[in-house]
C-alpha cells in the first residue's frame, strides 16, 4: 500500500473538507441495454471523473472554496485521472490516500432514450477506514465544515464526526440512503435529501408534501435538514423555520451530479457564516448551472457563471 500523509495540509482554515467516494465513471451508449446472457455492441468507451466525494470537491473548489478531499483511490490509471480532475480544479489532494484496492469504477451502458444501467465496484472507496479518518486528524482539525455521503463505509462516517474539530459544521447526503445511527444524525446540520432519499429514510409514514417529510426528518435527530426538490428548487428546515427555496428558471440538460453540486455549494456557504435558506439559495444557483451542461464535474459552474437568484 502506498499511502499518503494524510494530515499533511492540517494547520490551513479549509472552508470544506468532503470525505466520500471516488469513481471512474466508465460510460457505453448502446441501442438497447443488454438481457440477461446477451453481448450487444456499444459506443466507444468514455471515462469520466465521479463519485460523491470527487464531485462535491470539485463543485466546491470551482466555485473558489479552499477545499480538500479525504478519500481512497487504487494504485491505478483511474486513480491517476481522479486526483489530476481534483487537482485541475484546485482541490487538496494530500488527503487522498492510495491504494488497498482498484479505484471505484460505475459501469454505466445508457440507451438513446437517456434510461441507463449502472454497476458500481466501490472498489477503494469500501477500504477507507476509521483509522483512515483517525491518521487524518490534521486535516480534521482544520475544518469549519466537512460533507459525507454513503458512497464509503458507515463504520467510516461515524468516526468523522467523532474527529470534527469543536464548532465544526458537519454536512451529510445519506446517499445511497440506510439507517443511520443516532449519533450520526445528531451530527448533522443539515441533512440533505432528495426526495428519494426522503421517502426511503421516512418509509411509508412520509407523507406527501416536502413540509412533512421535512418534519419526520428532524423528528430523526438532526440539528436541520434540507430537501431538494429539482427545478422546484429546495427546502430548509430546523427547529424554528421551515422555508421554500426556488430555483432559478433554467434550460435543463443533463441532471447528473446536481445534488453534489448543491450539497457542496450549501456547506460551503454555511461555513461562510450564512444563514441556512440564503446558503440553500446560493447553492439553488449552482444547481441550477450544472443542469444547464452535460456531465457532472464537467457540468460545475464558477462563481461568474451563475444565474440569478430566483425572485
Ligand atoms: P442528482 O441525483 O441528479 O445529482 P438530486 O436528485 O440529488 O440530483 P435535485 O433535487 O435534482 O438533486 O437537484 C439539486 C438542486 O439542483 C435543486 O435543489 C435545484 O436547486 C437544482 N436543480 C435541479 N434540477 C433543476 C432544474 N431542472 N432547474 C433548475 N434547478 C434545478
Amino acid at each position: 500500500m502506498n499511502d499518503n500523509n494524510a494530515g499533511s495540509t492540517g494547520g490551513a482554515d479549509l472552508e470544506l473538507l468532503v470525505v466520500g467516494s471516488a469513481n471512474a465513471d466508465l460510460v457505453v451508449g448502446v441501442e438497447r441495454r443488454p438481457a440477461a446472457g446477451e453481448t450487444v455492441l456499444g459506443s466507444d468507451l468514455a471515462v469520466h471523473p465521479g463519485g460523491k466525494g470527487g464531485n462535491q470537491a470539485v463543485a466546491a473548489a470551482r466555485l473558489g472554496a479552499r477545499t480538500a478531499l479525504l478519500a481512497r483511490v487504487g494504485d491505478d490509471a483511474h486513480g491517476t485521472l481522479l486526483l489530476e480532475a481534483q487537482r485541475a480544479a484546485g482541490v487538496d489532494t494530500a488527503g487522498v490516500l492510495v491504494g488497498g484496492a482498484p479505484t471505484g469504477v460505475a459501469l454505466i451502458t445508457v440507451d438513446p432514450s437517456g434510461d441507463n444501467s449502472i454497476v458500481v465496484s466501490p472498489g477503494a472507496n469500501a477500504r477507507l477506514t476509521p483509522q483512515d479518518i483517525r491518521a487524518a486528524g490534521g486535516l480534521l482539525a482544520a475544518a469549519r465544515v466537512v460533507s459525507s455521503q454513503l458512497e464509503i463505509p458507515l463504520e467510516t462516517v461515524a468516526e468523522v464526526v467523532r474527529g470534527l474539530r469543536p464548532g465544526a459544521r458537519f454536512v451529510l447526503n445519506p446517499s445511497p440512503p440506510a439507517p443511520l445511527p443516532a449519533e450520526v444524525l445528531a451530527a448533522c446540520d443539515p441533512l440533505v435529501v432528495n426526495e428519494h432519499e426522503a421517502r426511503v429514510i421516512l418509509g411509508d409514514d412520509a407523507g406527501d408534501a416536502p413540509e412533512e417529510w421535512a418534519r419526520g426528518l428532524l423528528a430523526l435527530g438532526p440539528r436541520s435538514v434540507v430537501i431538494t426538490l429539482g427545478a422546484a428548487g429546495a427546502l430548509t428546515a430546523d427547529s424554528s423555520d421551515v422555508v421554500r427555496v426556488p430555483s432559478p428558471k433554467v434550460d435543463a440538460v443533463d441532471t447528473t451530479g446536481a445534488g453534489d453540486a448543491f450539497t457542496a455549494a450549501l456547506g460551503w456557504r454555511l461555513g461562510l457564516g450564512e444563514e441556512l435558506p440564503a446558503a440553500a439559495a446560493y447553492a439553488a444557483r449552482v444547481g441550477a448551472a450544472a443542469v444547464t451542461r452535460k456531465g457532472a464535474q464537467d457540468s460545475y459552474p464558477t462563481a461568474s457563471e451563475l444565474p440569478t437568484a430566483a425572485p
